[in-house]
């Protein structure tokens, strides 16, 4: 199989452009990612460009089909590594571009003279420190949880640097000599660039996508006002640590007089102070726990390993820190207290069950006067056997 080099420059020409439109298609459903998709589909745009003018090369002038398409490629590249950066949760720094802008001028100027092992050595050196720093980009985001295709573009940038050191290697050693343009090492670098114009900007929306659904999950599981878990989450995660751990206990905590509150001081300052009992309540939880915003001023917690009792000293103390957190932050006409319903787990138990036993005591908590915590009296469960007769059947 024969394919010739102008094939293999269109067919990067090609798989760029695709690139680029798929890029800025999708750009306009990732609010959060269009700086770095914009650069990115830049990047696909220059290096195509880049590619497109070499094709032209001994037709057109040589400031053309060499010094410009350097450059293309050159800037190309920065713009991809520049959305990695902000990706990553970096600024770009104004010595980065300093740097892409003498470099690029100086290779317009002086490149198209230089010998061709020298512009391999030097675009390529200049192509894998602008791959190595996409990828050292790409890892330096703290988040909580970590992407899988992060990793892969990671790779996929350090893969390619490594491909042009190798190159520049080969270059080197002078193992090509005369046949440089029609061995072996051009034609490896013209087949990884075709691969790898169609793998990145494919990696690189899988892995904006990605990033996507994951706050997109987040914010469908996180109660907006307070930043804690909604509804949804908390019983998911209440529901799993219930089946799990036996030694458990579920609180339901519901503010006092908290419509007073909203009317005396309006709902801002009520926010604030649902804001505050979440602050007050993290205090409290320790690793394995499980809280939630049940909704309006209703809240729940299962604190694992703990028994009813050690839960109603954690309710109370929780309760007592709400108190005295709202008398430091605000001035409230009357105090801000909290009334809880502990229920325990055992066996056979299950959460819809526990948060009715726990809702029973919390009503009575908040019928012998609010600001207490009232342990539910367990019901034994029966567990739900069929008839005998049944059974046998
Ligand atoms: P009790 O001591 O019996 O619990 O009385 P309460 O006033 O706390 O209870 P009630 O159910 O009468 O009122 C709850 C109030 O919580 C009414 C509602 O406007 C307010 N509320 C619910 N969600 C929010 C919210 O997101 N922000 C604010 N500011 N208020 C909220
Ligand atoms: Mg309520
Ligand atoms: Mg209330």
């Amino acid at each position: 199989m024969r394919i010739d080099v102008s094939t293999l420059y269109l067919l990067i020409v090609g798989t760029t452009f695709v690139g680029a439109c798929l890029t800025l298609w999708q750009r306009r459903t990732m609010a959060a990612h269009q700086r770095e998709m914009g650069f990115w589909a830049a990047g696909y745009g220059l290096v195509g460009l880049g590619c497109l003018l070499r094709m032209f090369d001994g037709g057109v002038a040589s400031f053309v089909s060499i010094g410009l398409s350097n450059v293309a490629l050159l800037l190309g590249y920065a713009a991809i590594t520049a959305g990695a950066m902000l990706f990553g949760g970096r600024r770009i720094a104004p010595s980065f571009v300093v740097a892409v802008a003498a470099f690029a001028l100086g290779w317009l100027v002086w490149g198209q003279y230089a010998p061709v092992e020298t512009r391999i050595v030097v675009t390529g050196l200049a192509l894998a420190g602008l791959s190595f720093q996409a990828a050292s980009a790409l890892g330096e985001r703290h988040e909580p949880v970590s992407l899988a295709s992060r990793r892969l573009v990671r790779a996929m940038f350090a893969a390619h640097g490594a491909f042009f050191l190798l190159r520049i290697g080969v270059t080197l050693s002078g193992i090509e000599g005369e046949v440089l343009f029609s061995g072996a090492n051009f034609a490896a670098t013209m087949i990884e660039g075709v691969l790898w114009s169609a793998f990145a900007p494919a990696a690189l929306l899988m892995m904006a996508r990605e990033a996507t659904e994951r706050r997109l999950v987040a914010a469908s599981e996180t109660d907006f006002l307070t930043g804690v878990d909604n509804r949804r989450a908390f019983t998911a995660k209440a529901t799993l640590l219930l089946a799990e751990q036996p030694l458990a206990a579920l609180v339901v905590f519901d503010l006092d007089h908290f419509k007073t509150i909203n009317d005396r001081h309006g709902h801002g300052v009520g926010d604030e102070v649902l804001r505050t009992f979440c602050r007050v309540v993290a205090k409290e939880l320790s690793i394995g726990d499980v809280f939630g915003r049940l909704g309006g001023e209703e809240f729940a917690a299962v604190f694992a390993g703990c028994g009813a009792e050690d839960a109603r000293r954690l309710a109370a103390a929780v309760s007592k820190l709400y108190t005295t957190e709202v008398a430091l932050h605000f001035t409230l006409s009357l105090g801000a207290t909290a009334s809880a319903g502990v229920a325990a787990n055992r066996p056979g138990a299950d959460l819809a069950r526990l948060l009715g036993e726990a809702d029973g005591a919390l009503y009575r908590a908040k019928r012998a006067g609010r600001d207490q915590v009232v342990i539910a009296e367990a019901p034994p469960i029966v567990a739900a056997s069929a008839p005998l007769a049944t059974r046998a059947a």
